[in-house]
């Protein structure tokens, strides 16, 4: 191992690390210590053994500052620093690491805020997806792509009016193998821990939730075979009534009839809006780097208006629509003043590149001065996230019209709701998308660091 925490760990003979962090009192507390004895058997949680029953005999906790001098002996301090500057930045509140030595699996769950999950009733107090990194990759990228995309977490499941917080969970260790009941068990164990309810991102199958459902626990969501089935169609239609409201806005009518629509990939988010904007009477200009995914969909909707445009000449057509439903990262301060566009509003994650949310916002601000409605991804695309929590909370019960009900609602209510409150409030959408958000993150004004409209961290 390179830098990292769990270099620190294993010197110590320990398996787990907290390092916890106060914003408000800008506070750094750290422990760890030894949850479990060597040789415990993780196929058998929840089965010999609970999160609470689990009684190490070879228990040991060391303090503070017999934690920081554990990362002193092991010349890991400066990695350290730059851990906390990270969590700094974003305001995150804990990572909670555990190892599994035998195994080489380095779990990491980075808590953004539980503050939206507080008092909800359930089990657990966040959501966040489960993803893994390679053993070799960097520690303080893969933290850094952790902690982004748990705060992601926080603001879009507060937009998306789940009941939850913010979290997301690295991995570093080999492919699982989804027979090797001990490491899913230690998954299932670790996430269990830490009161998040995840589903397999990117590096894990989602056939890892079948495996944890049959013998674990219910914690894990989005089976290929799940009672609600992928998050991709209700992801699309949260999109698809966003668009609608966002016509209104610019049109005076919500309807699509007539109106050119360009998508930017055509995976389970970008095949599905496709159908939707069709079936709404829209013409289609697409794309897809995929070959295959570009042929299922003509093929799905052959005779329909839709035409097909090479990947890299696709950002510079011209549409009254455009919708990201690819990577994240396409506009910048250079590209931003050729776009071709009345609205940018789609499925993609962080469409903006930006590295914090102040570039954020100046990216939409040039957005807004060019003409061009747009709209912070977060705040209508938590169609996934719902999917998820409609399955945590109802499980074999769950119900795929209550959820299409209830995304289509909430995305087209609340986009209405943003753009006509930016306008009147005289800021761009997605200024006024983090101001309403981070006050119920962030509690008071003055904590949020916003006043007068100007963030000013
Ligand atoms: P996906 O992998 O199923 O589809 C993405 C498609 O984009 C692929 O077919 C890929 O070939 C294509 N692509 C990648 N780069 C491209 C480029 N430069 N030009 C053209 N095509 C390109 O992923 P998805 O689940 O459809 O997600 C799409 C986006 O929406 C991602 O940014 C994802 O983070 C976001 N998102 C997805 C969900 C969900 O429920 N699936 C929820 C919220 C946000």
């Amino acid at each position: 191992m390179g830098h990292s925490v769990f270099h620190v760990l294993n010197a110590v003979d320990l398996t787990r690390l907290q390092i916890r962090y106060d914003w408000r009192q800008d506070h750094v507390l750290l422990h760890a210590f030894r949850g479990w004895d060597t040789g415990t058997d993780f196929s058998r949680y929840n089965h010999d053994f609970t999160i609470t029953t689990l009684h190490p005999r070879q228990g040991l906790w060391l303090s503070h500052e017999a934690t920081h001098r554990a990362f002193e002996d092991q010349g890991a301090l400066i990695h350290l620093e730059r851990i906390l500057h990270l969590m700094r930045k974003g305001r995150h509140r804990l990572l909670d690491c555990y190892f599994h030595a035998p195994r080489g699996i380095r779990f990491v769950n980075h808590v953004h805020s539980d503050r939206h999950g507080l008092n909800n009733g359930r089990s657990s107090l966040m959501m966040g997806g489960i993803r893994r990194h390679e053993p070799g990759d960097e520690e303080l990228d893969v933290f850094l792509d952790g902690m982004n995309l748990a705060r992601g977490m926080t603001f879009k499941n507060a937009a998306a009016g789940v009941p939850m917080g913010g979290c997301k969970t690295t991995v570093q260790m080999p492919p699982i193998d989804l027979d090797d009941l001990e490491a899913v068990g230690f998954l299932a164990f670790a996430t269990d821990s830490t009161r998040n309810t995840t589903g397999p991102d990117m590096g894990f199958p989602t056939e890892l939730t079948r495996v944890v459902k049959e013998h674990f626990s219910i914690h894990f969501t989005g089976a290929p075979d799940g009672p609600v089935g992928p998050t991709g169609t209700p992801t699309a239609y949260g999109v698809f009534r966003a668009l609608q409201e966002a016509a209104r806005f610019v049109w005076g009518e919500p309807s699509l009839a007539g109106r050119s629509i360009a998508i930017q990939g055509l995976g389970a988010v970008g095949h599905h809006l496709g159908r939707f904007c069709l079936d709404g009477g829209a013409r289609l200009i697409v794309c897809d780097r995929d070959a295959a995914r570009v042929d299922a969909f003509a093929s799905a909707f052959r005779g329909a208006p839709i035409e097909i445009v090479p990947a890299d000449d696709f950002l510079r057509r011209e549409a009254d629509i455009l919708s990201p439903c690819a990577g994240g990262g396409i506009f910048d301060a250079e590209n931003i003043p050729s776009l071709r566009y009345r609205i940018i509003l789609g499925g993609a994650n962080n469409t903006l590149r930006a590295a914090s949310q102040e570039e954020e916002i100046e990216l939409a601000r040039l957005l807004a001065a060019r003409g061009i409605l747009y709209q912070v991804d977060w705040w209508h695309n938590g169609g996934g996230v719902m999917t998820g929590y409609e399955e945590y909370v109802h499980q074999d019960d769950a119900s795929f019209e209550r959820l299409m009900d209830t995304v289509g609602s909430r995305c087209a209510e609340r986009t209405r709701e943003n753009l006509e409150g930016a306008r009147n409030e005289g800021v761009t959408p997605t200024e006024r998308a983090y101001r309403a958000v981070e006050k119920t993150i962030y509690g008071d004004d003055e904590a949020m660091g916003w006043r007068g409209g100007t963030a000013h961290r």
